[in-house]
């Protein structure tokens, strides 16, 4: 049998609270072990061995862990003992998580995150099967994925990342959390293609990006605070990325400021062609946290907004 590692890290899928019911529970609460223990047939499946990498509600998770996730991650793959790896994760920053994962890994095992809408101790938990097709597929897939639209050389290749989740396996760098509630919370979405690799293993944090939502006579002051907290700002623009006069003027006003432009609608694209704003970055498919993350990794290579919009490019489009 493979040998599989779980690195466990919270969510749902270690939550707990009153017995037999899906909501208002507390999340990252029970151990690696134990959450082991609820899938059965696992054992059977190949030889599992747990680490508690941290237990944590995924709403909590930040660029310090993410980055030691990978180093982990990738050291782990390094052992000719181990086949593949699952991480466990809540599902609220999964497709967060599991996008940074696919910019930065170089392994040439399977990775495979899960997680579960409902709680460890509900009536009937989805984490149980989740995690089995997790095991089985990171015992299943033997060699990275072709990401669409690539020629076959080596940096067009995905490290192998999946999400397994409600009987779906899902390249990790297109998933999106699509629905709140019901257990077959995640879809492939087509909102990115290749995957270009970030190294972060030297890095302690990310630089931080704010997200600021667009509506209607949305305060254009929010740009300014943004600008002075943050290294960069992704807007969720109206449509294909618009917003009001206001928002565009305040954003000529402040210098130095790498905008990139998402929009608030799930489906479509912004793109450069479309931009009202000069100097701003298209985000193409990407949802505005799949573009924090992006514009996070950017940030560590370049400042210069013609070189970002190049890495948005040929990660999105
Ligand atoms: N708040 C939880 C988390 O992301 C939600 C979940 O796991 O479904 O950790």
């Amino acid at each position: 049998m493979k040998n599989v590692v779980i690195l466990a890290t919270g969510g749902t899928i270690a939550g707990a609270g009153e017995p037999g019911k899906n909501i208002g529970y507390k999340s990252g609460v029970i151990s690696a072990e134990t959450l082991l223990a609820s899938v059965p047939g696992l054992r059977d499946v190949a030889n599992v061995r747990v680490e508690q990498f941290c237990n944590i509600n995924s709403d909590d998770v930040t660029s310090e862990l993410w980055i030691q996730l990978a180093v982990r991650i990738e050291k782990l793959a390094a052992d000719p003992q181990v086949d593949g790896v699952v991480v466990t994760h809540g599902t609220d920053t999964m497709e967060e998580t599991a996008f940074f994962l696919s910019l930065t890994l170089k392994v040439a095992k399977p990775v495979v995150l899960t997680g579960s809408m409902r709680p460890s101790t509900a009536a009937e938990p989805d984490g149980p099967a989740n995690l089995l097709l997790a095991v089985k597929t990171a015992v299943s897939k033997t060699t990275a994925l072709n990401v669409d639209g690539c020629d076959t050389s080596e940096s067009c290749i995905t490290p192998a990342v999946y999400v397994a989740f409600a009987n779906k396996v899902m390249n990790a760098a297109k998933i999106q959390k699509i629905h709140a509630n019901d257990l077959d919370a995640f879809a492939e979405v087509d909102d990115c293609c290749v995957a270009p690799k970030f190294d972060v293993r030297s890095l302690g944090i990310l630089p931080k990006v704010s997200v600021l939502y667009f509506n209607a006579e949305a305060d254009e002051t929010q740009i300014e605070f943004a600008a002075k907290i943050s290294e960069g700002v992704v807007i969720a623009g109206a449509g294909a990325g618009e917003f009001s006069k206001s928002w565009i003027q305040k954003i000529k006003a402040v210098p130095n400021l790498n905008v990139v432009i998402s929009t608030r609608i799930n489906r479509g694209k912004v793109v450069p062609e479309q931009l009202l704003t000069s100097g701003t970055i298209a985000a193409y498919g990407l949802p505005p946290a799949k573009a924090a993350v992006l514009l996070r990794l950017a940030l560590t290579q370049t400042k210069d907004s013609a070189e970002i919009q190049k890495i948005f490019e040929d990660v999105a489009n």
